[in-house]
This record gives C-alpha cells, sequence and structure tokens, in this order.
C-alpha cells in the first residue's frame, strides 16, 4: 500500500475539468499535512484517460501533481462507465494509492461509486472540506486518514466521516470548494503511459452524439455577484437585481427558495445543492442565510447582507451589513456606485 493521493482527473473534448485541478491543488495540501504529521513521504498522483490527452499531463503537473498516470485509448475518448471503471480499478489495484478524489460532476458520481463497489471500499459524496487527522474507534486508534467533511441532515450538522479500516479512501468534491494553487509552468513531473486494459466487450454502450446544454451563468469564475431570495417578492423584483447587477458588473444569483419560486432559473442557485462560488463580493439581498445557502458562498471574500430583518442570520457572516426594504436600499446603491464611477 503506498501513501500516495490521488486525484480522477476528468477532461472532456480535450479540456481538462477546472474541478479536478482544484482537487490537485487540494491534495497538495493533504499530502504536506500528511507528510508532516506522519514523517511519510506522500505524493500528489493523477490518473488521465481519454483519446490523445497525453499533452494535457503537463497542465496537472504545474497545478501540483509529481506523477500523471496517462491511459490513450480511441474507446476511453467520452465518458463510459464500464471501460472508465476497469481501467480506474485496475490501475488502483496495481498502484495501491492510500486516497482518491474525484470532482462531483455527472462523471465523478458516476466512476466513484463504481470503483468504490468493485473494490468494496468506502465513498463520501460532496465533501465540502477534507483533512488529515487520527481517529480511535472501540479501543483502535487510526492515525493520518482522511477526514471527509460535508453537511448532513439537511445540512443542519457538519459531519466528518471516515472510512479507516479500507483503502483506498475516496471522496467527491464539488466544483469551487476547493481552491486553485498558482499554476507553476517550470514544475516538473513525471508522464507515465499506461497500457489500456480496455476490451472491445466492456464498451457495451455508445455515445451517438454529445449535446451541451450551455448554462446561462458559469457563477463559479464570477468576480462580483448580487444575490436574490425570497425577500425580493417577485420575478418583476429580480429585474430590479439584474438592473444594479450590470451597473456595477456583477452576475445574478439566487437562493433555492427564489429558484423554487420561479424568479430565475436554477443555473443561478448558490448553496449546497446549487453552485458554491467565491467571488471577491457577494451581495445577498433579501436571503435569510439558512446553513445550505451559507454552504455555497461563505468563502466570499467579501459579503454585503440587504435585509429588512435585523436579526437575520445573513447578518452573522456578513462582512457590512444594511437593514432596509430591497426597494429603498438597491436603488440607493445603485446610485452611490454610479456617483463614484
Ligand atoms: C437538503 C437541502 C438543500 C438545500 N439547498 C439549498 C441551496 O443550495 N441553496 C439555498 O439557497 N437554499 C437551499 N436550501 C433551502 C434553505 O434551507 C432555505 O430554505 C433557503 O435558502 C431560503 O431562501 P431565502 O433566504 O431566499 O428565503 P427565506 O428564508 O424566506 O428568507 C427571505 C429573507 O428575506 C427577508 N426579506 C423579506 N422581504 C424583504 C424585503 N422587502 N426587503 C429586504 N429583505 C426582505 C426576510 O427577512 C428573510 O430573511 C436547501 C434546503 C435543504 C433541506
Amino acid at each position: 500500500m503506498s501513501n500516495n493521493i490521488w486525484v480522477f482527473v476528468q477532461q472532456d473534448d480535450g479540456k481538462i475539468a477546472d474541478v479536478s485541478l482544484q482537487l490537485v491543488s487540494k491534495a497538495t495540501d493533504l499530502a504536506k499535512d500528511y507528510n508532516k504529521k506522519s514523517g511519510g513521504n506522500a505524493k500528489v498522483e493523477a490518473v488521465l484517460m481519454g483519446d490523445k490527452v497525453k499533452n494535457l499531463a503537463a497542465e496537472v503537473i504545474q497545478y501540483g501533481a509529481e506523477k500523471v498516470f496517462c491511459i490513450e485509448d480511441t474507446r476511453l475518448k467520452n465518458y463510459t462507465p464500464l471501460p472508465y471503471t476497469k481501467v480506474l480499478v485496475e490501475l488502483i489495484k496495481e498502484q495501491e494509492p492510500q486516497i482518491i478524489l474525484y470532482g462531483a460532476t455527472t462523471t465523478g458520481r458516476d466512476v466513484g461509486p463504481r470503483v468504490a463497489s468493485a473494490l468494496k471500499v468506502g465513498l463520501t459524496a460532496d465533501c465540502t472540506e477534507l483533512e488529515i487527522g487520527n481517529y480511535e474507534s472501540r479501543g483502535e486508534s487510526f492515525e493520518n486518514i482522511l477526514y471527509q467533511i460535508r453537511p448532513a441532515f439537511g445540512g443542519n450538522i457538519v459531519a466528518t466521516i471516515v472510512a479507516p479500516e479500507k483503502k483506498p479512501q475516496m471522496a467527491t468534491v464539488r466544483e469551487g470548494v476547493m481552491k486553485l494553487n498558482n499554476p507553476d509552468p517550470s514544475r516538473k513531473g513525471e508522464i507515465v503511459d499506461v497500457a489500456s486494459v480496455v476490451e472491445d466487450s466492456d464498451c457495451l454502450s455508445e455515445i451517438i452524439e454529445r449535446v451541451k446544454k450551455e448554462k446561462s451563468v458559469n457563477l463559479t469564475a464570477s468576480q462580483i455577484i448580487v444575490s436574490g431570495g425570497m425577500g425580493v417578492g417577485t420575478k418583476e423584483g429580480f429585474d430590479l437585481i439584474a438592473d444594479f447587477a450590470k451597473t456595477i458588473g456583477a452576475d445574478v444569483a439566487a437562493s433555492r427558495a427564489a429558484v423554487d419560486a420561479g424568479f430565475i432559473n436554477k443555473d443561478h442557485q448558490v448553496g449546497q445543492t446549487g453552485v458554491t462560488v467565491r467571488p471577491k463580493l457577494y451581495i445577498a439581498c433579501g436571503i435569510s442565510g439558512a446553513i445550505q445557502h451559507r454552504a455555497g458562498m461563505d468563502e466570499s471574500a467579501k459579503i454585503i447582507a440587504v435585509n429588512n430583518d435585523p436579526d437575520a442570520p445573513i447578518f452573522q457572516i456578513a462582512h457590512y451589513g444594511i437593514v432596509g426594504e430591497i426597494g429603498d436600499v438597491i436603488p440607493k446603491l445603485k446610485k452611490a456606485f454610479m456617483a463614484k464611477a
């Protein structure tokens, strides 16, 4: 069993998924922490598969991987469950990493559980934090294992989940949750060609056509966000939010309650079941600040909350709070911004 920490690197049409690079970045922190605590020599390694994808390995190394296992096969061009699972399972059996991280994308959410089932190991979905720590249970102690931290019971508690007895310990993490390292183009790493174990008989499904549904907004890349909640009141009320956002060069987001009420579409939802954002500025308008909403935005660099209830929980995490009616406050903020611009 090695101590190495792996990331399953997802690529689609020759582009690496952002979440995979975020996980490589996180894996470098975990490896440092593991090595410091254990005196071990855990390395960050990545698995990259597809058709003609070797050229992507350098990018993975720039973000912190020391070794990239690269499997090229025309039959791995697009994700299909059986070939991808087989390649991963065989490589894991051979290399025996201690931890594997997957993006909580459609692909990661499909392949992770298949690998877990094939190897009879655990998998924690949608982690919001990962740490290295010790664990004691019924007189047995386990050192330097993966703490897989995520909201549980509808977001009412934050649970730390461990799977100390089986390796690899595996987790999925959603896009935007982990910080990206600064890429270092001078970093050197090893690229290992691995022969594909895929056989034609594994290819039971065939992709006939891939149709990409473009999202109406990519909030994970937004630097400034104006977000509306139930306090906005109506679909038309969101015009005020959108107009203010446009004025200050921001994107529009929303709480789940506002999405469920039909004020705006789900691409804009921030939170536990929406997207996770880390903008420089997040302006929460008429949002109470439920834990499920905060899970998606509390890492924002600055938070301004506008709410007519001075006791709204959002004020507990806001850097600046304005108690007032949205209909009064937003036009004033817009006017103040335009006066300065
Ligand atoms: C499993 C699970 C997953 C969830 N996932 C998410 C998620 O991803 N994202 C998410 O957002 N929620 C999520 N939720 C829902 C969450 O629990 C809250 O219900 C939701 O965030 C509330 O949205 P809100 O703050 O817009 O509405 P409310 O809680 O109704 O709050 C509205 C706020 O607006 C204020 N207000 C009202 N009128 C005005 C006015 N005129 N001017 C100023 N302020 C005003 C009120 O004081 C209040 O604070 C989830 C829940 C569960 C159980």
